[in-house]
């Protein structure tokens, strides 16, 4: 199964959404926000897509399968740009930054960097990978294997996050 970039946002926002994602169950094309997201991708840099690059880079690692998509990737200054439509700055989001500059460092693309950007916030945020991080995504990348592969469907999370998520009708109104 392979991990993607969606899984390890997913991990570190909850088990039972990463797990729910990887086993096809997918409501993104009920939820507002999703769509509020994809507009807000579409339309914050509509010039972006002229200067950046969409590339699609995958590895293996330790036996495991990796891939991830970036969408905006400057070559020249080795920047990824993501874009989130969050009004809050996320551990979720870091980390999946980090993902794809672990991903660039596996097919020896190194010296990369990210932003996050937050139009809602109007704010921005400069990411790095360091070793420490390195570690920690070599550490997780088994475990979210073991989580997505699991029988059971990990608890809900009790949530204020729950809210807006795409699988709040699913968890807590379709019982
Ligand atoms: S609604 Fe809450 S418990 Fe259910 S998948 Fe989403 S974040 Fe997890």
């Amino acid at each position: 199964m392979i991990t993607t970039a969606t899984c390890i946002n997913y991990y570190h926002i909850c088990h039972r959404k990463l797990w729910l994602f990887s086993n096809g169950i997918r409501m993104e094309h009920t939820s507002d926000t999703v769509y509020d997201g994809k507009l807000l991708h579409d339309r914050s840099y509509p010039q972006r897509a002229e200067k950046h690059t969409e590339i699609e880079i995958s590895a293996i690692f330790n036996g495991f399968e990796l891939s991830g998509k970036i969408d905006f990737y400057d070559a020249k200054e080795k920047v990824i740009h993501e874009i989130k439509r969050s009004d809050k700055i996320e551990d979720a989001h870091e980390w999946q930054v980090k993902y794809y500059i672990w991903l660039l460092e596996l097919n020896d693309i190194t010296g990369v960097r990210a932003t996050l950007e937050y139009p809602k916030l109007r704010s921005t945020l400069d990411v790095i990978l360091e070793n420490k991080d390195r570690k920690y995504l070599t550490d997780i990348i088994p475990k979210i294997a073991l989580l997505k592969e699991s029988e059971e469907c990990p608890l809900k999370i009790n949530s204020k996050i729950c809210k807006n998520c795409s699988y709040y009708d699913l968890c807590y109104v379709v019982e």
